[in-house]
Formats: structure tokens, sequence, C-alpha cells
């Protein structure tokens, strides 16, 4: 991976960092100078990733969300959202659209699939009880100057 500039925070798993992160993260990809909709995208699949930590991984519970974000060669951001709380059996099931084992909480099961629709890669390694690791790129258009 060619790594350009990056960054690494650690945060408690509380719905306001929700807004946190997804504010780290736009002031920290601002320096690529990103279109309107590149950055809302990004902010947004940052959004349910972190989401899905607090609400699923640390249910009841808080514990630590680790979230990197590097800018590497052309202008590509490189998205990680570590959590090391239950984990997912499975991962390919989780994933399809309007699956959610939360629908009591009025959770549409589309966070998974907004992510990948947003970002250009999305990738998810989890085991249960062990956490997750959602990774996620999405390459920004040619720069016009
Ligand atoms: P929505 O995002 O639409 O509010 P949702 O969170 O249930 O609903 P997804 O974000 O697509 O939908 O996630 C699907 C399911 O995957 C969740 O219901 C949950 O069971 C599981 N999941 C997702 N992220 C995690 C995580 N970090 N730790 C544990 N389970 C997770
Ligand atoms: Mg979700």
């Amino acid at each position: 991976m060619d790594t350009v500039n990056s960054i690494k925070f650690t945060m408690p798993s509380l719905s306001v960092n929700e807004s946190a992160a997804r504010a780290v993260v736009s002031s920290f990809i601002i320096q690529c100078d990103p279109t309107v909709e590149e950055l809302s995208d990004i902010r947004t699949a940052v959004s349910e990733a972190v989401t899905n930590a607090v609400v699923h991984a640390y249910r009841g519970t808080v514990g630590n969300i680790e979230l990197t974000v590097k800018l590497l060669k052309d202008r590509e951001i490189y998205i990680k959202v570590r959590d090391r709380g239950c984990g997912i059996a499975d991962v390919e099931k989780a994933m399809e659209p309007l699956f959610t084992t939360a629908p009591e909480e009025e959770r549409s099961g589309l966070g998974f699939s907004v992510m990948s629709s947003f970002m250009d890669k999305l990738k998810v390694n989890s085991a249960a009880g062990k956490g997750t690791v959602v990774t996620m790129r999405k390459r920004l258009a040619a720069h016009g100057d």
C-alpha cells in the first residue's frame, strides 16, 4: 500500500462519536479537495460503519472503535473501522440488503449496502467474539488543476 498521509484515532463507542468520526474524516480528506458528492459519500459510509460498531458490536456496553484514514497514491482514500466487540458469525448473510438483527429498533439492514454503493470497495473481516474490521476504498476523481 502506497501511503501518502494517514491518521488513526481511537474513540469509545458512544453515539455522539458518530458525528465526531465524520468530522475527523472530513477534515483529513479535505486536503485532496474532494467534490461535495465525494465528501458526502465518504462521510455517509464512515457513519454507517461507526454506527454499526456502536449499536451492534458493543451492544449495551462501551468499547473502543479504531478509525484509520489513509490517503494512498492516485487520490485513493482508504478507511478502516475496527471494533473488538461481538463479531459477526455469518458475514455474507449480514451483508445482504435488508438483513438486520435489530428490526425492533427500526434498523433497516441497509448499512452495508450503503457502504458498498458509496465506496468503490468494501471488505468485512469478522469472527464471532473477536470483533470486526471494515475496510473501504474510494478513488477521488482526477483533480482539475
Ligand atoms: P441499518 O444500518 O440500516 O440501520 P443494520 O445496522 O442492521 O441496519 P447493516 O449495517 O447492513 O444493517 O448490518 C447488518 C447486520 O450486520 C446488523 O444487523 C448486525 O447484525 C451485523 N453487524 C454489522 N456491523 C456489525 C459489527 N460491527 N459488529 C457486530 N455485528 C455487526
Ligand atoms: Mg447498520
